[in-house]
């Protein structure tokens, strides 16, 4: 509802909020919906023109975009009631961990610390689930590269291992929970977590099934277009790729050097590193999901627990790679420090201070730049956030925002642009240009820096 008044998926759409979670498709009584890829590579709802613009009630409160669903709080107040801490950036919580597998490859095969894995395949192996929801890679040679799926095997769970920069959504996974009985966990980002408890909110099948949900930290997310991107100036084709690993494990190297593998279908496999990218600067924001501009949720404050990268030394020089764990279930904590006196995870508790510093980039973007978005660019819908006071914001952290928003807007036209005009050069320039602008107003780099340094009288980004 907005306004006292319902809401359709199309105004969802329109509006720019829309995350294609898929919760909207997979509801019952939804029909033949089903979830497409739109011109940017980012999913949207495809049902009938009917459907697509009736506003409902049920829609408006299911929908993690709407005004009128409930928020992040009131959803993490009823499901951690009893929480030890609850603090405005982690969210509720029992325990905050630095840490790593320390049995079997789960380290090695995962993009961090290996610990999103191993929770869903322990959950797996002491029988408090059936069955994992996670992401797996489809190994068609067309189409999506990444895709939802079922696994009830710890082998299969384990395949699943290793972050997807890449857009996934729920529908078809919903729909199976619930024709299939069982008990779930379900590996997210945040927004999907939500999506998953808007949805047992609603429908009790759901909610009787889904028992765990492992969420992931999240900065954004990207369309398809940033891997084909990636692809491209790795000079590999759509068809000749079997997977991606967008960030291949050096231990020699710091974790945060990142370096992406695509497996080519004829065998053998190509590697580059991000900083070669045009689009290698995550902070910049090519091809960021729209919706992601109105997120408030870094830490999947709905998930029984969230892991994400230690991003703070000595951590993020360990290329073996370390998470940092916010644990908000009693069960969940104590399936941990068992198999940390058992020797088979390390966990070192941390403070609040440090767990947020592991995540100050993504924390600013959506604390701070999220009220200025709001400010400056407040989307049609009126929505309720948690933001910071941005009165004393400075001229060059604003430059910094707006130049953000305008790259993740303009990367999905520039490069939708080239490819239909087969001018593929367009986009290269085009992103050579935002990138050098971004890097000169943010780090002081290059020409556009020494500008930006006199235009902003010296202040650091
Ligand atoms: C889009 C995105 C943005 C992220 N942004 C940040 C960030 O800003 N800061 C940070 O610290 N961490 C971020 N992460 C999390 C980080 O990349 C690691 O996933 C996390 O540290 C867990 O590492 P691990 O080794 O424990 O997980 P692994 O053992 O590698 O397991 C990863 C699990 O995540 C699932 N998965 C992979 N991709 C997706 C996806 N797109 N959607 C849902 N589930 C998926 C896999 O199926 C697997 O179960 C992000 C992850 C994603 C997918
Ligand atoms: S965010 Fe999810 S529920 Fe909302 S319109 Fe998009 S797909 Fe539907
Ligand atoms: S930033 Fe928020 S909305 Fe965007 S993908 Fe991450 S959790 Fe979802």
């Amino acid at each position: 509802m907005h306004d006292g008044m319902p809401l359709s998926p199309r105004a969802v759409v329109d509006a720019g909020l829309c995350i294609g979670c898929g919760a909207c498709a997979a509801y019952p009584g939804s029909g033949e919906v089903d979830m497409e890829l739109d011109r940017y590579g980012l999913y949207k709802p495809a049902g009938s023109a009917a459907w697509l613009s009736t506003p409902s009630a049920e829609f408006s409160r299911l929908c993690p975009f709407s005004p009128a669903a409930s928020s992040e709080e009131e959803l993490a107040s009823s499901r951690f009631p009893q929480a030890l801490h609850d603090d405005p950036l982690l969210g509720r919580y029992e325990a905050l961990y630095v840490g790593h597998v320390e049995e079997g490859r789960y380290r090695q095969d995962g993009s961090s610390g290996g610990l999103a894995t191993w929770l869903a395949t322990e959950l797996l192996r002491v029988r408090e689930v059936d069955r994992v929801v996670h992401v797996v890679e489809t190994r068609e040679p067309e189409g999506t590269l990444f895709r939802y799926t079922i696994s009830d095997d710890e082998s299969d769970v384990r395949s699943g291992a290793k972050s997807r920069y890449y857009p996934v959504e729920l529908s078809g996974v919903l729909r199976r929970i619930r024709a299939e009985p069982g008990r779930y966990a379900v590996v997210g980002i945040p927004c999907m977590v939500k999506t998953v408890q808007l949805v047992c909110q609603r429908d009790e099948i759901v909610r009787e099934r889904v028992r765990y949900c492992i969420g992931l930290v999240c900065g954004h997310m990207k369309s398809t277009r940033f891997t084909e991107s990636f692809a491209r100036q790795s000079d590999v084709k759509r068809d000749a790729i079997c997977g991606v690993d967008y960030r291949v494990k050096r231990p020699e190297r710091p974790a945060s050097w990142y370096r992406v593998g695509f497996r080519l279908r004829g065998g053998g496999e190509r590697q580059r590193d991000w900083w070669h990218m045009l689009e290698g600067d995550w902070g910049a924001g090519f091809f960021q999901s729209p919706a992601c501009d109105f997120c408030d949720d870094v830490m999947a404050e709905l998930a029984d627990a969230c892991v994400g990268d230690a991003w703070q030394e000595p951590y993020s020089s360990d290329g073996r790679g370390t998470n940092i764990a916010v644990v908000r279930s009693r069960r969940i904590m104590k399936l941990l420090q068992d198999a940390a006196e058992a020797g088979r995870i390390s966990l070192t508790g941390v403070d609040s201070k440090f767990a947020v510093s592991t995540q100050a980039a993504a924390f600013r973007h959506r604390r701070e730049g999220l009220a200025y978005r709001l400010k400056k660019f407040p989307p049609p819908l009126a929505l309720k956030k948690r933001v910071a006071d941005i009165s004393s914001l400075s001229p060059r952290r604003r430059a910094i925002y707006r130049l953000r928003r305008h790259i993740s807007r303009w990367s999905h036209r520039v490069f939708c642009f080239s490819q239909l005009a087969h001018l593929g050069f367009v986009y290269v320039v085009w992103a050579r240009t935002a990138a050098s602008l971004y890097a000169g107003v943010t780090y002081s780099r290059g020409a556009p820096g020494k500008i930006a340094d006199r235009i902003f009288r010296g202040t650091r980004a």
